[in-house]
C-alpha cells in the first residue's frame, strides 16, 4: 500500500531530508511536488495544472499514462517482473525487434541498456575494439550522459568538473550557422567550412587513432540545431574514408521526436551505431540501448563482447517499449509530431518571434523546437550567459509557470518539445502562454 506516500507535504520534506537531485546546489533548490500527471499536463500540490512543453527531460514522448503502455506494464509484472539478461524473454525479444524495424539500414542488432550514458559508453566500446582504435571526435554544444566518458564527450559546461583529459575525447565544432564558429552567412558556407574542419581536426590527430566519431543527429539540450542539408552525408563520408565508427546519438532526437523514426533521416544517412533511451519507451520505466550494424555485430560474433548490465532489456522496460511503438505505429504518431511542428509549433513560434524582438532565432522540426532569446537582436547577445542563467531568463520562466506552463529551459535558450501526442489546441494554447510571459516580462 504506498496511499501514506500520495501526501505532498510529506514528500516536499522527506525529499529534502534524504533525496540528492541532479546537477544541483542541494541546499538551493526547491523541487516542485508533482501528484498526478495525464496526457500532456502534470499536477503539482495545490491541484495547480501545468501544460508540460518539456516531456519533463523530453522523454515522455506519448504523454502521461498513456492506457496501453501503463497496461503493458502491468501485464507485465503481473506475468514476469524481471529475469537475467542471458536468458530470452519474449518482452525483450519483441523491443529488439521493434527496434530493429524501424532503425535505418542494417542497425538489426539491440544492446539493451538502462539509459542514454550508458548507451554511448557502450557504443565507443564496441567502436573502440572494432576499429582497434582509441580516440573518439564529439562536437561542442552537445550532450552525452552523466557517466564518466559520456560527460567527457559532452561538449557543454557540465564536462568541465569531471574533464581530466584521459579519455581520449577530442571535441570539434559542429554546424551552428546563427553563431557560427566559422564566420559563415549562409547554410551552404556553414556546412562547407564544418565539414572542412572536422576533416582538419580528424587529420591533425591522427586518422589511424580515430575509432569514433559521435554526434547528436541534431543536438537537443545544446540547442536543437538542425543540420544543413549535407552535413551528416559529408560526415559519413569523412567516416568511410577513414575508417571512422559514425555513432549517431538519438537518445533524444529518436523514436519520433524530429518528425522521424531517427532524425539521422533527414540527413538520409545510415550511422554504423545508433544510440537510444528516452522516446523509446516514453521513459516509464528506465531503457536506453545500442542498435548495431552488421558489420559491427560480426566482430563480436566470434569473440567476446566485454560488457554487460545486471538490467540489460529489463521485461518491464522492453514491454513498455513494446506497447511505446505498436502505439506510435498504431496511431502514426510520428506523422503526428512532424504535422505538430509544420502546421503548429513553427509557424507559432515565427509569429511570436514578428512580434517579439528578444526571439533572435526560431529553429527546430517535429515536436523539437527552440527559441533563442537574445538582449540584442543586431549583436546576438544572449539572454543569459553560454553555460549560466539570468534574471531576464528566470522572470520569463517564472512567468510561465505562473500562466500553468512549464517550458524545457537551457541557458538563454527555450525548448518547446511538448509529448508527440499534444493536440494543436494545448500546443496554441502553450504558444499563447509563452508570448504571454515575453510580453509581462519584456
Ligand atoms: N544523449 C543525449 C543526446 C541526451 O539528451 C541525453 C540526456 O538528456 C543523454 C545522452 C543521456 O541519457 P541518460 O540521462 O538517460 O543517461
Amino acid at each position: 500500500d504506498l496511499s501514506d506516500t500520495h501526501d505532498a507535504a510529506r514528500a516536499y520534506e522527506l525529499d529534502r531530508a534524504h533525496v540528492f537531485h541532479s546537477w544541483s546546489a542541494q541546499a538551493e533548490i526547491s523541487p516542485m511536488v508533482v501528484t498526478r500527471a495525464e496526457g500532456s499536463h502534470v499536477w503539482d500540490a495545490d491541484d495547480k495544472r501545468y501544460l508540460d512543453f518539456s516531456s519533463q527531460l523530453v522523454f515522455t514522448n506519448l504523454g502521461h499514462q498513456h492506457p496501453r503502455v501503463v497496461a503493458a506494464i502491468q501485464e507485465q509484472a503481473a506475468h514476469l517482473c524481471t529475469i537475467a539478461p542471458a536468458v530470452a524473454n519474449g518482452a525483450r525479444s519483441e523491443a529488439a525487434r521493434l527496434i530493429a524495424s524501424h532503425t535505418p539500414g542494417d542497425l538489426d542488432h539491440v544492446f539493451f541498456t538502462n539509459g542514454g550514458a550508458d548507451a554511448n559508453e557502450h557504443a565507443v566500446r564496441m567502436a573502440r575494439l572494432h576499429t582497434g582504435r582509441h580516440k573518439v571526435l564529439t562536437t561542442y554544444r552537445s550532450y552525452h550522459g552523466g557517466t564518466h566518458l559520456a560527460v567527457n564527450m559532452t561538449g557543454d559546461p557540465r564536462r568541465w568538473a569531471s574533464d581530466h583529459g584521459s579519455t581520449g575525447t577530442v571535441h570539434f565544432f559542429g554546424p551552428f550557422l546563427y553563431r557560427s564558429a566559422f564566420h559563415a552567412t549562409t547554410e551552404t558556407e556553414e556546412c562547407q567550412r564544418a565539414l572542412e574542419h572536422l576533416e582538419q581536426v580528424v587529420a591533425l590527430e591522427g586518422p589511424a587513432t580515430v575509432a569514433a566519431i559521435v554526434l547528436e543527429a541534431i543536438p537537443g539540450t545544446a540547442g536543437i540545431m538542425v543540420p544543413p542539408p549535407g552535413y551528416l552525408a559529408g560526415v559519413r563520408e569523412i567516416c568511410d574514408r577513414h575508417g571512422i565508427v559514425l555513432v549517431a546519438d538519438e537518445v533524444m532526437s529518436g523514436f519520433g521526436r524530429a518528425g522521424r523514426w531517427f532524425a539521422v533521416e533527414h540527413g538520409g544517412i545510415v550511422p554504423d551505431l545508433i544510440t537510444f533511451a528516452k522516446g523509446v519507451n516514453s521513459g516509464y520505466v528506465p531503457l536506453g540501448g545500442v542498435a548495431i550494424s552488421d558489420e559491427i555485430h560480426a566482430t563480436f560474433a566470434h569473440r567476446v563482447y566485454p560488457g554487460g548490465l545486471t538490467y540489460s532489456g529489463h521485461p518491464l522496460a522492453c514491454a513498455a517499449a513494446v506497447a511505446t511503438i505498436r502505439t506510435m505505429e498504431d496511431d502514426d504518431v510520428v506523422g503526428r509530431a512532424a504535422r505538430l511542428g509544420e502546421d503548429v509549433i513553427g509557424p507559432g513560434l515565427r509569429a511570436l518571434a514578428e512580434t517579439h524582438d528578444r526571439i533572435g532565432e526560431v529553429r527546430g522540426t517535429g515536436a523539437f523546437w527552440a527559441i533563442e532569446l537574445v538582449a540584442d537582436r543586431a549583436t546576438r547577445e544572449p539572454l543569459a550567459p553560454y553555460g549560466g542563467s539570468s534574471p531576464e531568463m528566470g522572470a520569463i520562466v517564472k512567468a510561465c509557470q505562473e500562466r500553468g506552463l512549464l517550458p524545457f529551459v537551457n541557458f538563454n535558450r527555450i525548448h518547446v518539445v511538448p509529448p508527440l501526442t499534444t493536440t494543436d489546441d494545448e500546443a496554441r494554447e502553450g504558444l499563447a502562454i509563452l508570448g504571454a510571459a515575453l510580453d509581462a516580462t519584456a
